[in-house]
């Protein structure tokens, strides 16, 4: 059977099964380059043609901005001309619990005449993990999401945020007052195939956060996406708003999306040791070629107003380059293995990383910088056990700390001067991604911090 013949009789198996299960569309969704979820539905008697061909879409959802504005500003999208298909990938096929109506995919949006679109997402961390396959590497990733929970509105107008749980942070009493919401997550994410680690009422004031278990890069980006579907669908059921915004309002605690990640080659952890960091070399230069490079790795990781806003010493955000082992003010904090847990354990968290990045293209720079240091044999500095913050300017400069950038012009900067950061993204999606980070700071030139963080607050 040839390839298209194969899609359209799994698009019919697909068609005939939904249909049965009284699922009426399917929702293709991809990240676009503020990490906005975008997406088509089509009907599911359509899938053996949407299977083979996908759906149109413009060639511009590359340059929207978080305002959903278009800039004309990259290279190769700089007029209203052109169409794309976007193609639901079948293999990911989920119906969802909290929606029965619906099933949901990730899409890859590809040329009118199927071939690779340099601008797709997904497409970059597949060919970041293909090169990481060819050098005979592999790599896991598990995320943390944490997220505001707020009462919805009896106006949608209305942006009082009227706090869900009242707290004490950690507290079982705290989800009480939510535990149908926190029940319907739990259920809907087993039934829609995501692995949760944990959930908890985080610090933040109706802070919550979820952990989704280790999977390969793209599964954990797929799936990160489709966490944000299930929470919204039951908080949507329990009279819940949600944010996932990088920091809701200044007065409140940021929601990190921790990234831990390991490297592994012949079914070998390369991040597995002990308190003292990594036992082998190159669990060493994973981490020093991450280090290397955060500041341009921050740049696609946390790459928002909003993440800049949230990225403040103190907070557990990450605002200093450095590593510490199981430090948590580090922007990289190093997870060893114990005798309980297991060598396999061990992996390294990032800890700049927020809901405004796309996670395909934040994967792809994390691990191609990572890569880059075990290519390399790059050695680490020693790991730090202090908050470097707490430090004066002149002690900093001494173990050579700098602060990581804290603008969109200071982002721009550390990731065209990373080769190897901008050589993952490719040239085509640079150009777009920084398009639409120039747009987004032109806007927020005149505006408060605290109006933008309203803005974007129910975006992501
Ligand atoms: N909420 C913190 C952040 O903005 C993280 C707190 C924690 O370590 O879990 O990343
Ligand atoms: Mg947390």
């Amino acid at each position: 059977m040839s390839a298209v013949e194969d899609a359209r009789e799994r698009g019919r198996e697909l068609a005939a099964a939904l249909a049965a299960d009284g699922v009426a569309g399917l929702i293709i969704a991809w990240a676009d380059n503020n990490g906005i979820p975008r997406s088509r539905t089509v009907p599911v008697a359509a899938l053996p043609q949407v299977a083979v061909s996908g759906v149109g879409v413009t060639t511009l959802f590359s340059v929207f901005d978080t305002n959903d504005a278009i800039t004309f500003a990259a290279p190769g999208l700089q007029t209203p001309s052109g169409d794309l298909r976007l193609v639901p990938q079948l293999d990911r096929v989920t119906r969802l619990a909290g929606q029965p109506a619906f099933a949901w995919a990730p899409g890859k949006q590809v040329t009118a005449d199927g071939d690779p679109w340099a601008f797709d997402q997904r497409s970059v961390l597949e060919r970041t993990v293909a090169r990481l396959d060819e050098a005979g590497y592999s790599a896991l990733v598990g995320y943390e999401m944490e997220f505001g929970v707020f009462e919805q509105p009896q106006d949608v107008e209305d942006d009082a945020l009227v706090r869900a749980h009242p707290g004490p942070a950690y507290s079982p009493h705290a989800l009480l007052l939510i535990d149908d919401f926190v029940a319907a997550v739990m259920r809907d994410a087993a039934a829609n195939g995501l692995r949760l680690g944990q959930v908890h009422a985080e610090y933040g004031p109706a802070q919550v956060e979820l952990s989704l278990a280790a999977t390969d890069p793209v599964t954990a980006a797929d799936q990160q996406l489709l966490a944000r579907q299930t929470v919204l669908a039951a908080a949507e059921a329990h009279g819940l708003r949600v944010s996932f915004a990088p920091l809701p309002t200044q007065a409140g605690a940021g929601n990190g999306w921790h990234v831990h990640t390991s490297l592994w080659r012949g079914g070998e952890n390369l991040l597995a040791g002990t308190a003292e960091g990594p036992r082998g070399t190159a669990g060493g230069a994973y981490i020093a070629g991450l280090l290397r490079d955060l500041p341009a790795v921050a740049a696609v990781t946390a790459p928002s107003l909003g993440s800049l806003a949230r990225i403040r010493p103190g907070f557990f955000a990450g605002a200093f380059a450095f590593w510490g082992v199981e430090n948590r003010e580090a922007p990289l904090r190093y997870v060893p293995g114990s005798a309980l847990l297991g060598e396999d354990h061990a992996n390294l968290e990032l800890k700049v990383s927020d809901a405004s990045a796309n996670p395909y293209l934040a994967l792809a720079a994390v691990l191609s910088a990572g890569m880059a240091g075990v290519e390399e044999n790059l050695a680490p500095p020693a790991p730090i056990a202090e908050d470097p913050g707490t430090w004066k300017k002149k002690e900093r400069a001494a173990a050579g700390i700098e602060k990581l950038p804290a603008s969109q012009a200071e982002q721009e900067e550390a990731l065209s001067a990373s080769p190897r950061v901008t050589a993952a993204l490719g040239e085509e999606t640079l150009g777009a991604f920084l398009a639409v980070r120039r747009a987004d700071a032109a806007w927020g030139q005149e505006l408060e911090t605290e109006e933008v963080l309203a803005a974007w607050r129910w975006r992501y």
